[in-house]
């Protein structure tokens, strides 16, 4: 047994939110023959997120935390909006929205998020990137410095990319569609051309299927903040990529009263999921 699953309740003074944590072993622990480890209340490495990707990809687009919240769990991470307006990106403390139009603006203080993962970054790990790199192979390359695939990681690649393609959606009105169908008719894809900027995200295992993303989710903000998105695409011409392993996810869940609690979490949004994530060829 590799992880270790603890659940709390909720606080009364988060009227938002249930609080589960599930703590996770770490690989490098479990190598050393450690023994289990007490779950902690956030420590630095704790990946925290809100909601799950199924509730977002069955069209769970109300705010169930206000967006200045997520200063208490992390400086580092990306997210969507309420209403699914726009992709969210933080990075060093700021957060952003990129609307559907692919123009960025710092978050205001009304607003919330259906969904987010962010992070305290504070990488452990950092590398130049070959020169002139397609992101499937950028991919392949980070992936290849990790111990094993079976980690939580942060990511951060921060440099001048040849070739940038992104996406945002425009907000949704209720009845909310799903997610896979909002993208198919409504994401607004932006491609720039010699820019510099981050990217931040996460590699996250097969085991959070249906909590998160099982792979790489990446999103892109300019060093001017001025665009950026979720990333499809890019080439890397020169960088510096920086990575932190995660050992615990602390998972906020939406209250009772939610549109959370009427989904049907035994269907199987695989599929759907690809949809949204990656382009369509
Ligand atoms: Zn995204």
């Amino acid at each position: 047994m590799s992880r270790l699953i603890h659940i709390s309740t909720m606080t009364r003074k988060d009227p938002f939110m249930k609080k589960v944590n599930l703590c996770l072993l770490s690989a490098v622990m479990l190598l050393m023959g450690s023994c289990i480890q007490k779950p902690k209340s956030s420590p630095p490495s704790a990946l925290f997120q809100i909601s799950t990707i199924d509730a977002l990809l069955a069209g769970c687009y109300d705010g169930v935390m206000p967006i200045r919240d997520l200063h208490r769990y992390g400086n580092f991470g990306i997210g969507t909006y309420e209403k699914a307006d726009g992709e969210m990106i933080m990075l060093n403390d700021t957060i952003y929205q990129i609307k559907a139009d692919g123009t960025a603006r710092t978050s205001q203080l009304p607003d919330s998020t259906p969904f987010a993962t962010v992070i305290r970054f504070h990488p452990d790990t950092a590398f130049t990137g070959d020169p002139r790199i397609a992101l499937d192979s950028l991919r392949q390359l980070i992936t290849r410095q990790f111990p094993n695939l079976n980690l939580v990681v942060a990511v951060k690649i921060s440099g001048r990319f040849e070739r940038m393609k992104t996406r945002s959606v425009p907000p949704q009105e209720k009845p909310y569609r799903p997610l896979n169908e909002v993208v198919a008719t409504q994401q607004k894809i932006r491609d720039s051309s010699d820019i510099s900027g981050t990217v931040v995200g996460f590699y996250l295992p097969a085991f959070v299927k249906g909590i998160n993303v099982p792979g790489y989710h990446l999103h892109f903000i300019s060093d001017d903040r001025k665009t950026g998105g979720h990333l499809f695409e890019c080439i890397l011409v020169e960088g510096t990529i920086e990575w932190q392993i995660c050992h615990q996810l602390d998972l906020m869940l939406p209250n009772e009263k939610s549109a959370f609690g009427l989904v049907d979490f035994t269907k199987d949004r695989s599929g759907d999921l690809q949809k949204v994530i990656k382009l369509k060829k």
